[in-house]
């Protein structure tokens, strides 16, 4: 039998901690659990992990230095980065340091799957930043622009944003977006999708002849490239 990822979890709020370590578990991995960061770097120091989760705001150092301290070591496994901070300076600071990913909470538990698959898999990193016609987003800087126009947008739009951007011309529906987007204990007001949409689309469709938010009826929404977006990216 293949052995198991085993994979070590850093967050002090305990909520967070066993509903990642149930999710990891039944993916097929082996979890172990650190609610601070000396015991972190305890077990750290005593066991080699193939991942490792790290949350940022723990009660007793930062875990900038715990990623610090698991960089100096010969063998330093991938670290994902968990955090509440949205800060700019923080995620980027975070990826300087070392980190391979960085995802912000709340989070969806697929999401994160999805992202430590791929960081598993490596060679390739979650690209930094997508594209898709003449929209633009940079994942680490959180900047969206569309033909070079720089578009503000709430953390909530962002996020629904890029999930369409990852998946473009395919059609989302609003239970997916609601799972991959809110909070993973969210119970389903999927009319909230429909509030956000509109939203995105007074900042990303309006002002352009290209209307590149759809409305799949019946299913959902589709970010589709338009025949101008494709020739002019
Ligand atoms: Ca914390």
């Amino acid at each position: 039998m293949e052995t198991s990822i085993r994979t070590l979890v850093v967050e002090d709020e305990k909520r967070i901690a066993d509903f990642l370590s149930r999710g990891l578990e039944s993916a097929g991995y082996t979890v172990e659990l650190a609610y601070d960061g000396q015991s972190a770097l305890d077990l750290i120091h005593g066991a080699d992990y193939d991942l490792i989760i790290l949350d940022l705001g723990l009660p007793d150092m930062d875990g900038l230095k715990v990623l610090e301290r698991i960089r100096n070591r010969k063998t330093s496994p991938p670290v994902m980065i968990l955090s509440a901070r949205g800060n700019v300076d923080d995620r980027v600071k975070g990826l300087e340091m070392g980190a391979d990913d960085y995802i912000t909470k709340p989070f969806a538990f697929v999401e994160l799957l999805a992202r430590v698959k791929a960081l598993l898999r490596r060679g390739q990193p979650v690209p930094e930043r997508l594209q898709v016609g003449e929209l633009t987003l940079d994942c680490i800087r959180r900047k969206v622009t569309r033909s070079g126009d720089v578009i503000e947008l709430a953390p909530k739009e962002f996020s629904i944003l890029e999930y369409m951007m990852r998946n473009p011309g395919r059609p989302l529906s609003r239970t997916m977006i609601v799972e991959h987007v809110w909070d993973m204990d969210y119970d389903g007001l999927t009319n909230i999708v429909d509030v956000y949409i509109r939203h995105l689309r007074s900042k990303i469709d309006d002002r352009y002849p290209d209307k590149m938010i759809q409305t799949v009826r019946g299913i959902g929404y589709l970010l589709e490239m338009s025949e101008r977006a494709v020739a002019a990216g």
